[in-house]
């Protein structure tokens, strides 16, 4: 028996194409829900260098001469989609686990993968890759080389093409294994996802940890990981507004920005998570043309992964204020937390115990407590402001943003 993993190749565009066939073989973006960024980019995309997470303001030129066909998250279909892909693999197996929107395991046998990918095709309307392996570890490796591969199907079953793939890998390219991880085990003469499938289980369990280790043993195909153990953990978190009325003043700029990172905070902390990397980006009207238009983001690495508010407001007014150019008027800000990993990983890794500081986290856990019993903003941190010049009605906000843009990029059909 083996582990397949099935992949939806370019989700998001995907489910746009199959209501719109002629979109096919076009550079076709989704954004996000705010349309802040580009979360799914079809080939076409990215060939005209169009990179994930692309903010939509920065790359609007490109998206008029290249002809990018631009849509706004339609979350609805996605999941509707989603939940037809994976009733297809229901009927052809009794043991898959859905993984994420667009990504599922399923035990079964590398023979059947090419029906696997036919069917889905032909009932979905939905191109996957599939990655095979003895393990799920190995399978996400065999997945992403599939991806790349003609017929879109990779097995990693033979010992001798698993090691010729893991030696072109550096250890961060492995499921689980964050680039945090990745800089300690370079500390540790382990540069490559071969080393750390040979390295001595001792070494591993005594300077990492057991989760660690267990991924050691899924690389040399001994099945270790269930993924209840391994759930899925978002990429990135964004909090973007659009201003209710067009700042000039960084001070009140700089609240907006304290409010976005306290509330973004405050959902990695229930979902139990930390971030390692920030960024805030402020832009004039993209629809201003120069000088009068102006848009800035800068992404700061934090010392630390975190999740205390006062540390991210600390470091995004930082960067806010590097980015920040008097004269302009502003539309609108966002901050993102990129480098996303489980605070429950980082808490057992013994190595990074001193991360975990007790009294911020209580400090932190009364925060949250109070604002979930009384509503969100009763107690929150002063850097946030309390005139909130930025708050903008929210109806007026969101649907001007699309208006526009649906009235800049035209699709012609
Ligand atoms: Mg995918």
């Amino acid at each position: 028996m083996t582990f397949l993993l099935i992949d939806c190749n370019q989700f998001f565009v995907s489910c746009e194409q199959v209501f719109n066939p002629r979109l096919i073989g076009q550079p076709v973006v989704v954004l996000s829900s705010n349309d802040g960024c580009v979360v799914s980019r079809s080939k076409e995309a990215k060939a005209l260098g169009i990179p994930m997470g692309a903010p939509a303001y920065q790359y609007a030129d490109l998206f008029k001469t290249g002809g990018v066909y631009v849509f706004s998250s339609n979350f609805a279909l996605y999941a509707d989609m989603s939940r037809r892909v994976m009733e297809v693999l229901h009927t052809l197996s009794p043991h898959v686990e859905e993984y994420s929107v667009d990504e599922a395991f399923l035990v079964g046998s590398p023979e059947e993968a090419p029906s696997i990918r036919e069917k889905i095709l032909k009932w979905t309307g939905i191109p996957v890759s599939i990655g095979i392996g003895k393990t799920k570890t190995l399978a996400k490796v065999a997945n992403d080389l599939a991806k790349k591969s003609s017929s879109g199907i990779l097995e990693l079953l033979d010992e001798k093409t698993i090691d010729a793939h893991l030696e072109k890998l550096p250890p961060s390219e492995i499921w689980g294994v964050g680039s945090r991880l990745n800089a300690q085990l370079r500390e540790e003469k382990i540069f490559s996802a071969l080393q750390l499938k040979n390295a001595s289980e001792i070494q591993i369990k005594k300077r990492f940890s057991v989760i660690l280790l267990r991924t050691v043993l899924e690389l040399r195909g001994i099945p270790s990981l269930s993924l209840e153990e391994v759930p899925e953990i978002r990429k990135s978190l964004t909090c973007s507004r659009t201003f209710g009325e067009r700042l000039t003043e960084l001070a009140d700029i700089e609240e907006a920005v304290a409010s976005y990172i306290s509330s973004a905070a405050e959902k990695l902390r229930a979902e139990e998570l930390f971030t390692s990397s920030l960024t805030v980006y402020i832009t004039t009207s993209p629809f201003l043309k120069p000088p009068d238009y102006y848009s800035n983001a800068l992404t700061l690495t934090l010392d630390e992964p975190t999740s205390y508010t006062p540390l991210l407001i600390t470091s995004a007014k930082e960067a806010l204020r590097k980015i920040y150019r008097k004269g302009f008027l502003y539309k609108k800000a966002g901050i993102t937390f990129g480098e996303i990993t489980s605070s429950r990983v980082v808490q057992t890794d013994l190595f990074s115990a001193p991360v975990v500081n007790e009294k911020r986290k209580r400090a932190m856990e009364l925060v949250d407590q109070v604002n979930h019993t009384f509503g969100r903003g009763e107690l929150r941190f002063a850097a946030e402001g309390f005139t909130k010049k930025w708050k903008g009605a929210k109806k007026s906000r969101s649907a001007h943003y699309t208006t526009r843009w649906s009235g800049l990029l035209e699709i012609k059909i």
